[in-house]
This record gives C-alpha cells, structure tokens and sequence, in this order.
C-alpha cells in the first residue's frame, strides 16, 4: 500500500520582509498568486516560483526605491 501522495506538496517557506515571520508558498502557487505572511499577514504577490521571488502588495508609500522604469524609449 503505497501512501505518499503528500510527497508531492512541498512547501516553500520564505521570509517576511517586515516581521521575519514565516509565508508559506505552496507547491501549487503560481505566479501572481498572492500569498501572507503568518505573523503580520502583509500581502506578498509571487512574482516568480523558480526561484520563489516575492513582492509585498502592502507598499503604502509607493516611491520608486525598489525599480525605477521610467524610460518608455523603445
Ligand atoms: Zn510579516
């Protein structure tokens, strides 16, 4: 009796940028799925799921401190 179907579902734990705390990702995440934090339950949007990137949702002051794409030259 082969049981181990529960093998397959292999987290993702990554770490909160504002508390530390633990967000879990799980297997079946995708990207643009969002995901929260178990601590502080900030909202982080999965930008990439190999390797897991994450972008917290919560930014209230959106200056551009992380990417500055301001250049529409093509
Ligand atoms: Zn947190």
């Amino acid at each position: 009796m082969v049981d181990r179907e529960n093998d397959e579902e292999e987290s993702q734990i990554e770490e909160c940028t504002i508390c530390g705390g633990d967000i879990i990702v799980d297997s079946y995440c995708e990207e643009d799925d969002i995901v929260y934090c178990n601590d502080c339950e900030a909202e982080y949007l999965i930008r990439s799921t190999d390797p897991i990137r994450l972008k917290r949702l919560d930014d209230e002051d959106v200056d551009d401190a992380e990417d500055s794409y301001d250049e529409e030259d093509e």
